[in-house]
């Protein structure tokens, strides 16, 4: 993929900016500004912002194509002060740096967007000027503000990263292994497939954002770990985490056969990310008791005719199964609990993590169909 241009004609290069004594950054596509950094100070304002945004152009039908999306320039006014009402908002101004790509955004799409509205999604962003004090200039923070480069915020909606997020780890981890997929693996694990120390856990989509991190935190909870992925280079990093079993689904001759050789005694805990098929498959290998965590269905959500599988009732009487749908949000009253957790297993090298970064905000629209298609390894982010 393309990367990004590292400077915009008609700026200054970075020995002309030292030689100027500015600190400058880039706003908006036309955009270069001095900025203070003193807490709730704000950067002059004597041009307009123009963020760049990525909006729907028409319902995906199928697999999302590049034509089904359209790159809008928004320009954004100036910010609110908060006055001394303490009913009024008091605005900051930020930019993101890392966008993710993520599944949902392609079933969601259809809940929950219109043609023309902006796509729905997740960045970090740093705090580019503050009327807020709550928030400084130069801080980063998680928003839901969907595809867009600049946006405007009361600071409501806004996470600020953990305080003690060391200086050494990316700020894209936010969105990955210390972020919502971070945590799905993490409360899905404890919560819905209730792990205990000895069992065998089965994960698909294994060397994605949340399967890579499902696959550590059953090891790191004593379960024997089996996971599966779509190409060979997958299945070695698997290995390389730590995970005993792994394969890669897309070549092996028979599905059934590989999820028997990997645990030949079945599994008592299966993480499924993908539905369809894999998991009508999986299911006949539970033991009894077993739980299934129904964490997603990706090889259903671009079909456009619903798929027809055998049906699951059989194993589930026999082996007396629990399968439970979940969404993270569930736990977003221990959130903090989770990304602490997670912070501090990657602070202690006991959960790994790989990231996709795509350059380019340009090319989020390649990202998010990369992803969809398998061509990630961890987590795909788009640095902008
Ligand atoms: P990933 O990083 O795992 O990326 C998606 C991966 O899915 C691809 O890399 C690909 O890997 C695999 N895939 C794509 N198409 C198929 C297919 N037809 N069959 C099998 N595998 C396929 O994404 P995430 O980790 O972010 O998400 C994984 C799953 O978890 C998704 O289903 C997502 O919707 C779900 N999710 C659910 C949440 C919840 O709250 N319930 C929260 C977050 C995610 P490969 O090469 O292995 O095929």
């Amino acid at each position: 993929m393309a990367a990004a241009p590292r400077r915009q004609p008609g700026l200054p290069s970075a020995r002309e900016r030292a030689v100027q004594g500015r600190s400058w950054r880039l706003l908006g596509e036309e955009q270069a500004q001095p900025e203070r950094r003193r807490r709730g100070r704000r950067a002059p304002r004597g041009r307009m912002v123009i963020a760049k945004a990525w909006a729907l152009k028409k319902h995906f039908d199928g697999f999302p194509k590049t034509s089904d999306f359209d790159l809008k320039k928004i320009e954004l006014p100036n910010l609110k002060d908060g006055g001394i009402s303490l009913s009024s908002v008091a605005e900051l101004l930020l930019e993101s740096v890392f966008l993710s790509v993520d599944p949902y955004m392609r079933p969601y799409s259809r809940r929950d967007l219109k043609e023309g509205d902006i796509m729905i999604g997740t960045q970090v962003a740093r705090v580019v000027e503050s009327k807020n004090p709550a928030f400084t200039v130069g801080a980063f923070v998680v928003a839901r503000r969907g595809w867009r480069t600049h946006f405007i915020s009361d600071g409501k909606d806004l996470q600020l990263l953990p305080s003690n997020w060391p200086e050494s780890l990316p700020k894209s981890l936010a969105l990955g292994t210390v972020g919502m997929p971070g945590l799905t693996a993490y409360f899905g694990l404890l919560e819905v497939c209730k792990m205990k120390p000895g069992e065998t856990v089965l994960v698909n989509a294994a060397a994605g954002a949340v399967g890579s991190v499902v696959g550590q935190l059953a090891k790191i909870g004593g379960c024997k770990v089996v996971g599966c992925a779509g190409s060979d280079d997958k299945v070695a990093y698997l290995k390389k985490i730590g995970f005993d079993e792994a394969f890669n689904y897309k070549t092996v001759k028979s599905l059934d056969e590989a999820l028997r050789k990997a645990s030949p005694d079945g599994y008592d805990c299966f993480f499924d990310n993908v539905g369809g098929e894999f998991a009508s498959v999986a299911i006949n290998q539970m033991r009894k008791y077993g739980r299934i965590a129904v964490c997603g269905a990706i090889s259903q959500y671009n079909d456009s005719v619903p798929q027809n599988g055998p049906y699951v009732q059989i194993p589930m009487i026999f082996k007396e199964l629990q399968m439970e749908g979940f969404l993270v949000t569930r736990w977003n009253n221990r959130r903090e609990e989770g990304l602490q957790a997670l912070l501090k297993w990657v602070m202690e090298g006991k959960v790994k993590y790989h990231e996709q970064v795509t350059e380019g905000f340009e090319n989020m629209p390649m990202a998010f169909i990369g992803m969809l298609k398998g061509e990630n390894l961890g987590k795909a982010v788009v640095k902008v």
